[in-house]
């Protein structure tokens, strides 16, 4: 452990809430001390102390081309010399529109925002706005954000850290969110059957990466799609964190299934502060000021964070570029499986493209919310500091998903797979 991020942590205590600006990266579940970052490239970061390791968390998902892109920071660093910020509208906020529609065609219209708390939370006021229904479905281990009516049975730091739901959020705000199991078509239809002129939309993460990396079923995709169809509400994939990961396209080109609304977030801003709702253009055209829903941002489609998402997109989106960041992630989990399966401890893998899971467990599959709580928790946590210690960097919390970039390589994949067979062989 790095004596400088002990200093460190110990002072951030004393200014900010638990030492950190995000509940997640406290390390309350895993326990010892944060690892301040000081500078990342490409796979790599590197601690205070000048420690480096292979990055999995990727500031949770964002940086798809990997730290510091020499074309992320050229684009921001331009970008940034002619203004920081307008109020009106530039450019580079219809490029990045374009380059999104052009890889997920379901959308026809966007709304920049700054986050993909404020996608979700956009999402339901527009799918509550244009239906004139209250009522939305989300399921137990998603995570859509801190929307208050969306913090009912959430995944990601709220199950990290055991709250249901929050204090602070009203039980009226709450009374219209109804909860189904993911995965589970049957609960749905049981919700539509009692509610059915009353839901406005069903929010789903389409590869749940908030309770470790599960992704849906193809027939309950298909099934949601049409228990919306056949009851009037609007499909809404959360693909903050699968968008330009499960496939180039998120999860909807992956699957085929096309949602109403998307809502965006981590890669399309590559590393800076922004999130996006979109969707079919009679549906988005219900927002201000085309239409009545009302939604807003001082520093929305902010410039840096354009020219950021669109230097990154482009990348991304080069031939074959995303589709070897896939295959690398193949790499690693056959990897890192052969080596548990060699020290003889049960570990299952799941990979949607560039986003992976690792649980431990001997089931033959994981599914549902509940099958990820029954994973070995103690035994996560060992591996966690054991990878830390050999210079891995991953989430800390066996609830997360972990992420792979275009620059994680032959070096990056050596190194961590050295690491996991020592930290493995000391697990049993
Ligand atoms: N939706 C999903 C699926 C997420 O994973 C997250 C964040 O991890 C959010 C929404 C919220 O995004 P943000 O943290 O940018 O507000």
């Amino acid at each position: 452990m790095s004596n400088r991020s002990e200093t460190l942590f110990a002072e951030a205590n004393e200014h900010l809430v638990g030492g950190v600006n995000s509940a997640v990266r406290a390390f309350r579940a895993v326990g010892g001390t944060p690892v301040f970052i000081q500078r990342g490239e490409g796979a790599w970061v590197e601690d205070v102390d000048g420690k480096r390791y292979v990055d999995y968390v990727l500031s949770y998902g964002p940086l798809a081309i990997g730290h510091a892109h020499p074309a992320v920071v050229a684009a921001i660093a331009e970008t940034a010399a002619s203004g920081t910020s307008f109020g009106a509208p530039t450019e580079k906020e219809t490029a990045l529109a374009q380059l999104v529609k052009s890889l997920m065609p379901s959308i026809e219209r966007i709304r920049m925002v700054n986050s993909g708390t404020e996608a979700c939370m956009s999402a339901v006021r527009l799918a509550r706005g244009y239906t004139g229904r209250d009522r939305v479905i989300k399921f137990r281990g998603n995570y859509h954000g801190h929307v208050d009516a969306l913090l009912v049975e959430a995944g990601s730091g709220v199950l990290t850290l055991g709250i249901p739901g929050s204090p602070g959020v009203p039980a009226a705000v709450t009374e219209t969110t109804l909860t189904a199991p993911f995965n589970d078509l049957d609960g749905v239809a049981a919700l539509f059957a009692e509610y059915s002129n009353d839901i406005a939309a069903v929010l789903v993460e389409p590869v749940a990466g908030n309770m470790n990396c599960v992704p849906a079923r193809q027939d309950f995709l298909e099934g949601l799609r049409k228990l919306c169809d056949e009851h009037g509400a609007l499909l809404v994939f959360d693909e903050v964190m699968s968008g330009f990961r499960a496939s180039l396209g998120g999860a909807q080109a992956h699957y085929n299934v096309m949602p109403d609304l998307t809502c965006l977030g981590k890669v399309i801003g590559g590393g800076l502060p922004v999130g996006a709702l979109g969707g079919r253009a009679e549906i988005m055209d219900y927002l201000a000021p085309t239409g009545p829903v009302y939604q807003a941002g001082t520093l929305s489609g902010n410039p840096l964070a354009m020219a950021s998402g669109i230097a990154t997109l482009t990348e991304l989106a080069k031939p074959g570029v995303h589709a070897a960041a896939a295959a690398w992630t193949e790499r690693l989990l056959a990897g890192l499986k052969a080596r548990a399966d060699a020290a003889g401890v049960p570990l299952l893998t799941h990979q949607a493209g560039t986003m992976f899971g690792v649980f431990f467990t001997d089931a033959p599959s994981i599914e549902r919310f509940e099958q990820v709580e029954q994973c070995n928790a103690e035994r996560f946590v060992k591996f966690f500091h054991g990878m830390l210690a050999e210079g891995v960097y991953l989430a800390p919390s066996a609830f997360e998903a972990g992420f792979v970039s275009t620059a994680h390589d032959e070096a990056a994949l050596a190194h961590t797979l050295d690491a996991a067979e020592r930290v493995f062989a000391s697990l049993t």
